[in-house]
């Protein structure tokens, strides 16, 4: 008999952000591959009998390559097992969960897709940031900065040109190169911008400054990854709607 592959979201850390059908599938399954995003409080509510597999611890060598991990996908399905993929935030929203589902899908493997709540819209949310509303912005961009060079594509004339809110994640370490790129391709240095760490869970900090003071401000705060970065009008309704911080 051939197993499936759920790849699903845990949501951005608080465990009262997993969907009902992600804790259903955490507690039936007989293999979990968890990421080094998925909170603490999350991975305890795994069952004793499954079999956890943890397949990237953040920012150190002990990640397995993602080919090794398709292929423990497709090998643990094919003897018949029910694996959970668990991931942070929404498996679809930078998290490699297109890639897992080709593999499988031309391995032959059956899947289903869980989405989860995703840190670009609930980190702000936590923090008291709407990433929409209706007087300041009628966007929501969401940008990976992993790499900021010349290299990474990201397009920062059009960024820099627009009106509404931008989400990067996987950008903390590239903080003053974002600053910098959206300055110089016209952005105001006043632009309002946020970052947030470890949002959702009990440890979340926020900074909030202007592009061209954020830097100093969150060395001086000594925020920690995994941190997110907002740009946007929406991040001055944080003066008046920061709840969880308090
Ligand atoms: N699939 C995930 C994103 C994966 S990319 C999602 O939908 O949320 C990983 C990046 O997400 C991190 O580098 C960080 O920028 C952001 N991130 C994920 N969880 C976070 C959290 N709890 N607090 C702040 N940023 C977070």
């Amino acid at each position: 008999m051939s197993g499936c592959v759920f790849l699903v979201g845990a949501g951005p850390g608080d465990p009262g952000l997993l969907t009902l059908k992600a804790a259903a599938l955490i507690e039936t399954a007989d293999v979990i591959a968890i990421d080094a995003l998925v909170s603490d409080e999350i991975a305890a509510l795994i069952p004793e009998g499954a079999r956890v597999v943890s397949v990237g611890k953040r920012a150190s060598a002990h990640t397995l390559p993602q080919n090794e991990i398709n292929a423990l996908l497709v090998d643990e399905a094919r003897s018949g097992k029910r694996v959970v993929r668990l991931k942070g935030g929404d498996p679809f929203v930078f998290g490699r969960g297109g890639e897992e589902a080709q593999e499988l899908a031309a391995a032959g493997v059956s899947f289903q897709i869980v989405p989860g709540i995703s840190s670009s819209v609930a980190g702000p949310a936590y923090a008291g940031i709407p990433v929409t509303h209706r007087s300041c912005a009628t966007s929501l961009t969401v940008v990976t900065a992993h790499e900021c060079d010349g290299s990474s594509g990201i397009k920062w004339p059009a960024l820099a040109k627009l009106d509404g809110t931008i989400v990067f994640l996987m950008g903390f370490a590239n903080l003053g190169l974002i600053t910098t790129n959206l300055i110089s391709h016209g952005m105001s240095p006043d632009k309002p911008i946020a970052v947030v760490s470890h949002a959702t869970r009990p440890e979340q900090k926020t900074v909030s400054a202007t592009l061209e003071t954020i830097e100093i401000a969150v060395a001086a705060a000594g925020l920690e990854p995994p941190a997110l970065i907002v740009v946007g009008e929406v991040v001055a309704l944080r003066d008046t709607l920061n709840w969880f911080e308090h």
